[in-house]
């Protein structure tokens, strides 16, 4: 006998977006020395955190330290002391969701993929092209069969449910990465509707609500008949800078039943068994992330990711160039002008104006033509890579 593996694997389709775009730009680097690059194409934040949390994180670890405050094993679900303060936050932009149906976790994307623990190899998952890979990767490592929706320039990039297609697992994202579209109430409504009909289940990716500026939902539970259908995944990787620090949380309410089983209750009977808890000095940062001050704080981080999105965005409406995002979101999609492909157009801005991108073709086929820009950069930079882009295109 040998060992077997699991040959799900070898459905993976190889994705060289990320390590195309660096080699590219390394050799552009390289051969022209002195040549000062900006990268607009990079998903992670770069502003640290903020100091109440920073003060929250060595205040965890000073009672670590101690023998009467030490602590071992934290909670499966997380400490009340954070589940509360996450409650209470959603109660701030009115959304009623209770400290006992919330999980906290190291981050959103390990949720977002370990989920699929609790369903049957015999669902049909549908994702939306383009996509957050993560979704889609980590249904193909479980051997489900994956259906898309169109998202495209006639429906901004926004994907609507279609009675005829049957599909049981729905992953959304919005405020939406990459293409930083964002759902109204009432689109959101219409998926809501669609899976109580259809007995799907939603998996909600919220991970860009603290980026939401207009009268659009913030969380799925804002919506009538989610808590019947739905999972919330959010984290506080963008909206509090926790990329390298880790923590998330995932919500599903009590009442959300499937197959004579209870949601909530095999997702705990999943994370006893293979989640040992998220450490007391990361949830006490957490936790002041919620705080009065802490939201202060952090509210100033996202403003300035804000304001170098409404720079890069402006800049797209005065030169014409179709957009979305950049409003409700981190992310500006754009279409690629004079019909460049998504590589052309990252060739093209890398060798005429030296910004790099993200070449839209590496989250889906509805990709191709489009390019993402991202707001996480430096101010300065920000400004000159706009001003760069300006000349250059018009
Ligand atoms: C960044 C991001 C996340 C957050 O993942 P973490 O594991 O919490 O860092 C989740 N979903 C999407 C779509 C993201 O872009």
């Amino acid at each position: 006998m040998q060992v077997k593996i699991n040959r799900n694997f070898d459905n993976l389709v190889t994705n060289y977006l990320f390590a195309d775009v660096a080699r590219k730009t390394a050799a552009y680097a390289a051969a022209h020395p002195g040549e000062k690059i900006i990268r607009l194409g990079i998903g992670d934040v770069t502003l640290p955190l903020a100091p109440v949390v920073v003060e929250a994180l060595k205040r965890g670890a000073d009672e670590m330290g101690l023998k009467e405050t030490f602590k071992g094993y934290p909670e499966y679900e997380g400490y009340g002391f954070l589940r509360t303060a996450i409650a209470d936050y959603y109660k701030s932009f009115g959304v009623k969701v209770s400290a006992d149906e919330i999980f906290v976790s190291d981050g959103a994307k390990s949720d977002c993929g370990n989920i699929g623990d609790i369903f049957s190899r015999d669902n049909t998952v549908l994702v939306t092209d383009p996509v957050y890979p993560v979704y889609v990767d980590s249904s193909i490592m479980a051997g489900r069969n994956i259906i898309y929706a169109s998202c495209n320039e006639q429906n901004g990039f926004v994907a609507m449910p279609d009675d005829s297609v049957k599909a049981d697992i729905i992953y959304l994202c919005s405020p939406n990465n990459p293409t930083g579209a964002a759902f109204t109430f009432e689109q959101l409504r219409e998926w809501v509707d669609y899976a109580n009909r259809h007995d799907a289940v939603i998996l909600y990716d919220a991970a860009y609500e603290a980026f939401v500026t207009e009268d659009l939902p913030r969380s799925i539970f804002a919506v009538e008949g989610a808590r019947t259908c739905a999972i919330e995944f959010c984290s506080l990787s963008k909206t509090a800078g926790f990329t390298g620090t880790r923590c998330g949380y995932t919500v599903i309410p009590k009442e959300l039943e499937r197959d004579g089983h209870n949601m909530y209750a095999t997702w705990y009977r999943r994370q006893a068994t293979k989640f040992n808890g998220v450490s007391y000095p990361v949830q006490c940062a957490a936790a002041a992330v919620f705080s009065a001050e802490g939201q202060s704080q952090i509210r100033e981080n996202l403003a300035y990711y804000q304001e170098n999105a409404r720079i890069i965005a402006s800049a797209l409406d005065e030169l014409g160039v179709f957009y979305t995002g950049g409003t409700n979101s981190p992310y500006i999609w754009l279409k690629c002008p004079n019909g460049m492909g998504s590589w052309e157009f990252f060739d093209y801005l890398l060798q005429q104006a030296q910004v790099v991108g993200t070449p839209g073709e590496g989250f889906g086929e509805n990709g191709a033509g489009y390019f993402r820009l991202t707001s996480f950069g430096d101010r300065d930079n920000t400004v000159e890579a706009v001003a760069r882009i300006k000349r250059l295109l018009s």
